[in-house]
């Protein structure tokens, strides 16, 4: 299981999505407004929880988590 958080601030996003990290990820520690996904066995997972969470932007990281990046 791999611990994931979620960017709130989609400023520096293209697209406007929520990006999701997970704890490897150079970002993980860097995001000054972010909320605690939990720990997750994938980054599938992880987005999903995001989206329940009220956030239907969210996406995986294409550093991070390439297999959920959308977008
Ligand atoms: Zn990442």
């Amino acid at each position: 299981m791999k611990k994931y958080r979620m960017n709130k601030n989609t400023l520096n996003n293209p697209n406007g999505n929520n990006e999701v990290h997970e704890e490897t990820c150079h970002y993980f520690n860097t995001m000054n407004s972010f909320e605690e996904l939990g720990y997750h066995a994938n980054c599938q997972s992880a987005v999903l929880e995001a989206k329940r969470k009220g956030y239907p932007k969210a996406d995986g990281c294409k550093i991070c988590s390439l297999a959920c990046h959308r977008g």
